[in-house]
């Protein structure tokens, strides 16, 4: 290689160093005229509030340089071949596009070609860089919708400033979060066949006879019709958000495989649960259905699952107890406390047709009592092959879904119930897609799609 070969090949790398060089000189100017002026003794927290103003201006210029040194070929193309017939077109103009990532802002001018043939504008350079639409990149919008999930759009842009110093408007936070909870599917949310496969291989291997729990139930979540513009709110409603979560439980831990949760009907959730089921492999492990006294959701968890142990989720049944007691012998009375505790026992030992024969004794108090316990002897009837918590117990199964309801709380309650927070059935369930990719732990995934299908050609 000859020297005039050797010092071209250099000269990018070193027309960056120079252009970074000229940001810094730049920046240090900036800081120089606020502190050194005298008499001036800034403290911590004033030099770093310096630092938080003036980075994002001297980060967004050295991105800028760096794309422009690294991709000088892209942004001088003068001819391109289009991507849909490869017909070779010519640069029509360039054409300037401002970004702004979380280092900053930057602004590029590149090059824009059309194609006759295909009545097809395009810039290879955005697709090469992966360049959204919007201003705010792709960056930007994975850590605003990440925000979003955990807290309502508006203080969720207040915050993101806060603690980024990037300013994102809460409108472009909702419509975002939006966007990427379209791609939120449950075949991305839900980890892969060999991720789920390996979780189960490990729990085999380090526990004795691990058991896999399937734990259903439903959440009431308030929602209302989609509004038009400049129309009134539409009207509130609570449905049913229908979810479910699979865990592994071993001797002295518990590994989580999936969560899913969507305001649907039953044939859906039945549906959804059907696909998740088929990702695990059931031959090798005891499985535990763990439900509330809900029909619908008990015909799923059986059809999906049929080997699986059917067990009544004691808290649910105790909170039935509970509230016959109450209405019977009058809140926190001696009475009250001793017939539960006698009852819970009895469930505990399997003895629900003695329980039943004593509810069906029993001289109701008044009307509403009355209404209880007729109410508790139907449930009891219609879940008795499945209240065995002793002999579960000793089987290793778990009698409360405490796993479940804690990821429902978690994934549904915490920011869907919040006060004054009505949903639109669409959005909800953009909610509840995203936030169960986050458990999940497959939220980059949902976004890479998302992200993939926002990038031009
Ligand atoms: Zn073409």
């Amino acid at each position: 290689m000859g020297l005039a070969a050797r010092i071209l090949e250099q000269a990018p790398t070193e027309d960056f160093r120079d252009m970074i060089h000229d940001e810094v000189d730049k920046w240090v100017d900036q800081i120089i005229d606020e502190v050194f002026e005298d008499g001036k003794e800034p403290t911590i927290m004033e030099l770093s509030q310096l630092f938080s103003e003036t980075k994002q201006e001297f980060f967004g210029a050295c991105f800028q340089a760096l794309i422009e040194q690294k991709y000088a070929g892209l942004l001088e193309q003068e001819y391109a071949p289009c991507p849909q017939c490869g017909k070779m077109c010519k640069k029509r103009r360039d054409h300037l596009k401002e970004i702004v990532t979380m280092q900053g802002p930057s602004a590029l001018k590149r090059p824009w070609f059309y194609c006759v043939n295909c009545s097809y504008g395009f810039l290879p350079l955005d697709k090469t860089l992966e360049i959204s639409r919007k201003k705010n990149q792709f960056d930007v919008q994975r850590k605003a919708t990440r925000t979003a999930a955990e807290v309502p759009f508006s203080s969720g842009s207040e915050l993101f400033a806060e603690l980024t110093d990037h300013c994102v408007s809460d409108h472009f936070m909702h419509d975002t979060f939006e966007q990427v909870g379209e791609y939120a599917c449950l075949e991305d949310a839900i980890p892969s066949d060999q991720e789920i496969a390996a979780r189960c291989q490990e729990m085999t291997e380090s526990s004795w006879r691990p058991v896999l729990v399937v734990a259903s139930d439903g959440a009431h979540v308030p929602t209302r019709l989609k509004a038009k513009r400049n129309e009134k709110r539409g009207k509130g409603q609570w449905q049913e958000a229908k979810g479910f979560r699979i865990y592994l439980v071993g001797k002295d831990r518990i590994v989580h495989l999936a969560s899913w949760h969507q305001i649907q009907n039953e044939e859906q959730f039945g549906e959804d649960l059907s696909f998740v089921a088929s990702r695990i492999p059931q031959a090798n492990l005891r499985i535990g259905l763990l439900g509330d006294g809900a029909d619908w959701l008990w015909k799923h968890m059986v059809a999906c699952f049929p080997k699986g142990r059917q067990i009544l989720d004691y808290f649910h049944c105790a909170e039935h107890i509970h509230k016959v007691a109450k209405l019977q012998y009058g809140e926190k009375s001696q009475k009250c406390l001793e017939w539960v505790e006698s009852t819970l026992t009895r469930l505990f030992y399997s003895e629900v047709d003695n329980v039943i024969w004593g509810l069906q004794r029993m001289p109701p108090r008044d009307s509403l009592a009355k209404e209880e316990i007729r109410k508790l002897i139907g449930y009891l009837q219609n879940n008795r092959e499945r209240i065995h918590y002793r002999g579960d117990r000793i089987g290793g199964y778990p009698i409360g879904s405490g796993g479940i309801e804690s990821a429902n709380k978690f994934i549904c309650h915490t920011r869907m119930k919040r006060s004054g927070a009505w949903w639109v059935k669409e959005t909800g369930n953009a909610m509840l897609r995203i936030r169960c990719a986050i458990y999940n732990g497959t939220y980059d995934k949902v976004f890479d799609k998302y992200k993939k299908n926002q990038i031009p050609l």
